[in-house]
């Protein structure tokens, strides 16, 4: 018998995001031993690395060894971030499963983080999109609205402005459109209220939820954004990482924390707690004294604690 279906799916980040943002580079055979770790817990979307110029980030440049190995894992999605078609261009021939390419939607980030404005990233995705429908129509082709709920630099962002990007992003090719606290801003009515405005124009092809903890309001952001119909979450194990072009962001959502909030709801995520503690001695041997965080880590499951995924016991299933 297979097992129920997620009611959602978590969305590893830790060894893009996590890694991008350390000053360390991680050995490619920690990375490979730390993703089967995450992948062995449950976990079938993990986002393994970044298609940048290793100048920029030399912490990434294993990424096409790490695509080799992650792929063959049974049932894994295999993302890696792409932030132009050169980047596209090389994912597709490492073999990944799916692109995701961030659009900041303040102009500031933006020419931070990819040096274009809003509305050049938008071409990008054009380009992009026409080469993944050439060379690779099976892979997937996700776009992360950064800075949706403020950026560290220009301040507060317009949210007529991020629903425009969304809509314009999807147009240009993009398969789904999710939305980003890139810089740890967000609150939960934000949250709710700005996830139902994509719902509202895109339907299904709204996409991921990206939510940071910087100021204690990961979990309650991620409630708000399942609230309003989000089934994707990205988080980051041991909550490693934030955005090295933000100043003053930091902290992913825990990838342990949430999985316990919604298994704790009897919200299924496939994810094995035990398995995602495990998975913290994995990322610690590859870097090792980086500090972890996480409060289920440290208090440990309740007593009695009943994962969803597992049928309540009697019962006839
Ligand atoms: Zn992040």
């Amino acid at each position: 018998m297979s097992p129920p279906a997620p009611g959602v799916l978590i969305s590893e980040v830790g060894p893009r995001d996590g890694l991008q943002s350390v000053a360390t580079a991680m050995p490619t055979a920690a990375k490979c031993a730390w993703i089967a770790a995450l992948h062995a817990a449950g976990l079938r979307e993990i986002e393994v690395g970044s298609f940048v110029s290793p100048k920029r980030l030399p912490q990434l440049a294993d990424t096409a060894a790490v695509v080799r190995h992650a792929v063959t894992l049974p049932g894994l999605t295999v993302m890696v971030l792409v932030p132009n078609r050169t980047g596209a261009d090389a994912a597709i021939a490492a073999g990944v499963h799916k692109l995701t390419l961030p659009l900041s939607a303040s102009e500031a980030h933006s020419l931070a983080n990819v040096g274009r404005t809003p509305q050049q990233m938008l071409a990008q995705i054009g380009e992009v999109h026409a080469l993944r429908r050439e060379r690779a129509p099976g892979v997937a082709f996700e776009v992360g609205l950064s800075t949706a709920f403020g950026c560290t630099l220009q301040g507060p962002v317009a949210e007529d402005e991020v629903i425009r990007l969304a809509v314009a992003a999807a147009e240009a090719g993009a398969d789904e459109v999710g939305l980003s606290d890139t810089t740890g801003m967000a609150n939960p009515a934000q949250v709710r209220r700005l996830f139902s405005r994509l719902f509202a124009e895109l339907g299904e092809r709204a996409g991921a939820a990206h939510l940071h903890n910087t100021r204690g309001l990961g979990l309650a952001n991620c409630l708000a954004a399942y609230d309003a119909g989000v089934r994707t979450f990205d988080a980051s194990l041991g909550g490693l990482g934030g955005c090295p072009y933000a100043p003053g962001a930091s902290g992913n959502v825990v990838t342990e924390d949430l999985v316990f909030m919604f298994e704790a709801m009897g919200v299924a995520t496939g994810v094995d707690l035990p398995g995602l503690i495990a998975a913290r001695a994995a990322l610690q041997q590859g870097l090792p004294g980086e500090p972890l965080y996480g409060m289920l880590p440290d208090a440990g499951l309740p007593k009695g604690f009943v994962p969803a995924t597992t049928p309540l016991r009697g019962s006839a299933a």
